[in-house]
């Protein structure tokens, strides 16, 4: 704890963490040190964990990187948080973000940009910005974030981690911050699949405070990946994928390499047609701002955190309260979930994304029918500079491109570290499994490392 509690203080200037329970984690350390001697101890026994500003651990303060919520203070647990508390993990605070999730760089957060701890100049990734840095600076040994378009795997890629984004449902969403509830997932960021794959038998599973979590029992993730299988997988590589607009040639090169060693290695490859591939990102951006306009009305400044100060009758509580509270990013998205989702554009926009939605998520079980596995980049480009997207929206949602599409069909993906630009900053490859086949999804990407 002290070795990680110096680092955090040592790499303040990447700004991961908004909050540091430092006599605490010492605390529970002595504590949890006394439980290994009378050979009481937990699962998790002295792992270090941050905890993504989304996730609610009791009596300590939640804000989803935003000023909406200023001076909210949790109480209760998250589902997952207990389960790590129970088995004796040590939470050591809590981590920067974009404002509730909604970011491809972490620069969309009420208290400031999360900086690479490869590169300064550069962003980490996002929305799990400050989770991701965390792990990469040795800050804690395991981080939780929240994955809903991407926001684990693609800051595990922009850092060289390991990022796991589970099957929808597999981990329970109770004390997760809703951003949109029907592709929220808890995610696991780690240095390797074998740490995701020990938190992860820890927190999944069915959970009655959560009535979409799975009720499947949770396989043992940890003894299944030390078993060695000779097994020969058939994996899929989209073809769309090469043409794919500001694909960075070296992120292609490092695949397509990536590619050869899994033939080599005696697994199958094959090039297949996803001609889905350009509606997946819009259908995600229709979905998830439609939500999130609907999950952020309780934000109204009589319920929780921040209510400003110049009210005079009820409407301009919620007025000034929601304009002082919310920042840029999350305004823009409640607007743009309000119109498609207006009685004028439902049909157009929001049903019609459903449908899309419906077809994406068929067509993928499809391939995962026939392959174990689809391949693919997880970023068009390796971490760009702070501010070079902060202009053009449009842009900022590109970086989205590869990640969503695991969180519009629902199934699990993991990125993996894949080598390095040029520049010396990371790559990272993206897995995609079948539903609840996280197992199989743990072992292979071990066996690729
Ligand atoms: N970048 C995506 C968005 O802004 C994904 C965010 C996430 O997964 N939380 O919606």
């Amino acid at each position: 704890v002290q070795h990680h509690l110096s680092n955090i203080k040592k790499k303040a200037h990447l700004n991961a963490f908004l909050s540091v329970y430092e006599k605490e984690a010492l605390e529970r350390a002595l504590a949890i040190d006394k439980k290994i001697k009378e050979g009481k101890a937990g699962k998790l026994a002295g792992l270090i964990v941050g905890l993504k500003d989304v996730l609610a651990y009791k009596d300590h303060p939640l804000q989803a990187s935003s000023r909406v919520l200023d001076g909210f203070v949790s109480q209760f647990n998250a589902t997952a948080v207990q389960r790590l508390l129970d088995e004796d993990a040590i939470i050591i605070g809590r981590q920067n973000c974009d404002e509730f999730a909604m970011g491809s760089s972490n620069e969309n957060s009420a208290f400031g940009p999360v900086l690479n701890d490869a590169d300064n100049t550069r962003v980490p990734g996002g929305s799990s910005g400050g989770s991701a840095v965390a792990v990469q600076a040795d800050m804690c040994q395991v981080s939780l974030g929240s994955d809903t378009g991407g926001s684990v795997r693609q800051p595990a890629a922009f850092c060289g981690l390991v990022g796991l984004k589970p099957t929808y449902s597999r981990i329970s969403r109770f004390g997760l911050v809703a951003y949109g509830s029907s592709f929220d997932c808890i995610g696991i960021f780690g240095k390797s699949v074998e740490d995701v794959a020990l938190v992860l038998e820890v927190i999944a599973g069915a959970d009655d405070a959560d009535s979409t979590v799975s009720q499947q029992p949770v396989p043992s993730y940890t003894k299944e990946l030390s078993q060695s299988t000779n097994k020969a997988y058939k994996v899929a590589y989209v073809r769309e994928i090469d043409s794919s607009e500001g694909l960075q040639p070296e992120i292609r090169d490092a695949i397509k390499a990536k590619l050869d060693e899994i033939r080599v290695a005696g697994h199958s490859v094959d090039v297949i047609d996803f001609p889905l591939q350009e509606y997946v990102l819009p259908t995600y951006y229709i979905l998830a701002t439609a939500e999130a306009s609907s999950n952020l009305s309780r934000y109204d400044g009589v319920r929780y955190g921040y209510r400003s100060s110049e009210v005079t009758d009820l409407n301009s509580l919620y007025k000034k309260s929601r304009s002082e509270g919310f920042g840029k990013e999350v305004q823009k998205r409640i607007l743009l979930g309000t119109f498609v989702l207006s009685a004028s554009y439902y049909d157009a926009y929001y049903t019609k994304a459903q449908k899309v939605r419906r077809i994406i998520r068929e067509k993928t079980k499809e391939i995962l029918n026939k392959y174990d596995f689809i391949v693919m980049p997880i970023t068009p480009t390796t971490a760009f500079k702070l501010g070079e997207h902060t202009d053009n929206p449009l842009e900022m949602y590109l970086a989205d491109l590869f990640s969503v599409q695991a969180n519009v069909a629902g199934v699990p993906a993991i990125a993996i570290p894949c080598g390095n630009d040029k520049q010396g900053l990371p790559i990272g490859l993206q897995i995609i499994a079948d539903d609840f086949e996280e197992s199989k999804l743990l072992h292979f990407s071990n066996a690729l490392l």
